[in-house]
């Protein structure tokens, strides 16, 4: 019934599984069917799919190493790709953490200088309070130089 090197096979539906769907010269889409005697026996191709019940003779050798090199080259470039990716996000982690290690020393020096002018803000209101205290001794004492001139004008008008 199939020709070339199917001859005298039965071949059966494979569980090989071939991404590209290829269309049977009758219009199905081919099964993937393996030669089970024969010169070519093992080999997979692709079969008609009302096999045997059909006059078709479509058959397409699926070139496995072909195939099989093509899917270690995907696998390859997924690598490089997955590989690509890592690289990239290592990069993007790194950036971020000196990102937040800046932000953090921004924050120190923040609270640093938050600190620095809470202690200028205390000082300035010791020295302020300082100065009030330092006003009122002066105006008591200017009062009392003032009493005490009076008194001594006062005095020297009797002597
Ligand atoms: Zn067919």
């Amino acid at each position: 019934m199939a020709g070339g090197g199917t001859t005298g096979s039965s071949g059966s539906v494979s569980s090989y599984m071939s991404k590209k769907q290829v269309v049977c010269d009758c219009g199905g889409v081919a099964v993937v069917r393996t030669v089970k005697s024969g010169a070519n026996v093992g080999k997979k191709f692709h079969g008609c799919p009302k096999w045997p019940d059909t006059e078709c003779k479509f058959v397409k050798f699926i070139d496995e190493i072909g195939e099989m090199r093509s899917e270690l080259e995907e696998l390859r470039l997924n690598l490089f790709e997955r590989d690509v990716i890592i690289s990239q996000m290592e990069y993007q982690r790194q950036m971020n953490e000196e990102k937040i290690q800046k932000l953090e020393f921004k924050k120190d020096s923040m609270k640093e200088e938050n600190m620095e002018l809470k202690q200028q803000l205390r000082q300035m209101k010791v020295e302020l309070t300082r100065a009030t205290t330092n006003e009122k001794h002066y105006s008591v004492a200017l009062l009392f130089t003032w009493v005490f001139v009076g008194f001594i004008q006062l005095v020297r008008k009797y002597i």
